[in-house]
């Protein structure tokens, strides 16, 4: 249920709607809009209706169910985009379009540092670098784990960039947020429930990548998970789905970006690295990306591609990362947007 305080009410209106909530045996969120508050309460969905006798209550306007299954996610009681702050003064989701870039995977204090600086000067705001890799083969390289993290916060150091690594077990958590600007989640955990919620009692923004098999529903319930815990600062990322095509590693589902948008206020950002398996397809999506109304972009960039312990073959090189960056300032001036590059 919504809970749509009036224009007037005060705090002590509000203490009073959060405290009845309570009592009835739902959690309020409350949403702070710029006329008025709306408060969601969400719990049991079979009992909702007791929540309707909070009507009478001074200072509530109206009470209104959530139609929609993801009730924190959904634009339903958040009309406004909402604003995630990475670190003071960066923000995902506003005017500025937001790049984030950096190797797949942490390899060596040469190879981060040198992507650091190299994805800096072409304009990206944060720095990516996988230290704990969900690989499909047992086999492959899974990452320096915290070895990878303390060089990751070197580069941060050195460079001022905040960064953005995933974390694949629930065990890892306090590890990662020690180190972690963004704890991203990778598309094979987008249901992995015990993690999404350890992640809601975070004070951290998280990058949640969409499941290669999961709807748009099912994504935004995912969401829903961290945010019923409490923490608001969720970034959604298109990172391509699994189709009969197999001309491309995934499909860019371009289209889940304005429907993404349209029915939550989270910022969505769009990995065109992992969507298309190719560094030839990153320009070409990227731009795409910004038409569709994207906040940003999280790209894959390495200094040698072809020595990268993985997605080597989806990385672009630094030149080709800094052309593409120019090349997309000027599509986001036309779609209203702003983007800083290197000169
Ligand atoms: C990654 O970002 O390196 C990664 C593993 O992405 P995804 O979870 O989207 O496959
Ligand atoms: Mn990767």
């Amino acid at each position: 249920m919504i809970i749509v305080m009036k224009s007037g009410a005060g705090r002590q209106e509000l203490a009073e709607v959060k405290k009845r909530i309570r009592e009835l045996g739902y959690k309020p969120h409350v949403i702070h809009g710029a006329t008025r508050n709306v408060v969601g309460a969400v719990g049991d969905e079979r009992g909702k209706a007791v929540l309707q006798s909070l009507q009478s209550l001074s200072g509530v306007d109206n009470v209104v169910p959530i139609l929609k299954p993801f009730k924190l996610a959904s634009r339903e009681v958040k009309p406004e985009p909402s604003l995630v702050e990475i670190v003071p003064g960066l923000s995902v989701g506003g005017d500025e379009f937001i790049v984030m870039a950096g190797p797949c995977s942490v390899e060596s204090e040469a190879q981060i540092l040198q992507s650091a600086h190299a994805v800096k000067a072409a304009g990206a705001r944060l720095l990516r670098g996988g230290a704990f890799k969900p690989r499909t083969s047992p086999y492959s390289f899974q990452g320096l784990e915290e070895e990878g993290l303390k060089l990751l916060a070197a580069a941060r150091e050195e460079t001022g960039l905040p960064i953005v690594t995933e974390v694949v077990n629930p065990r890892d958590v306090e590890l990662v947020a020690r180190y972690a600007d963004v704890m991203q989640v990778g598309a094979r955990n987008v249901q992995n429930f015990a993690l999404l919620k350890m992640l809601g009692q975070l004070d951290k923004p998280i990058l949640l990548k969409r499941g290669m098999a999961t709807t748009i529903q099912e994504y935004l319930m995912s969401a829903e998970y961290i945010l019923s815990e409490g923490n608001r600062r969720v970034i959604l990322c298109e990172r391509g789905i699994r189709t009969f095509e197999t001309a491309t590693r995934n499909t860019l589902d371009i289209s889940a970006v304005p429907v993404l948008k349209s029915q939550t206020h989270l910022p969505v950002i769009v990995d065109p690295s992992h969507a298309t398996g190719h560094a030839r397809l990153i320009a070409p999506m990227s731009y795409a990306a910004v038409a569709a109304g994207a906040d940003g972009l999280i790209v894959e960039v390495h200094p040698r591609p072809e020595e990268a312990a993985s997605d080597g073959p989806q990385s672009l090189k630094p030149a080709d990362f800094a052309a593409m960056m120019k090349k997309l300032a000027a599509y986001a001036e036309v779609a209203e947007r702003s983007l800083a590059t290197g000169d």
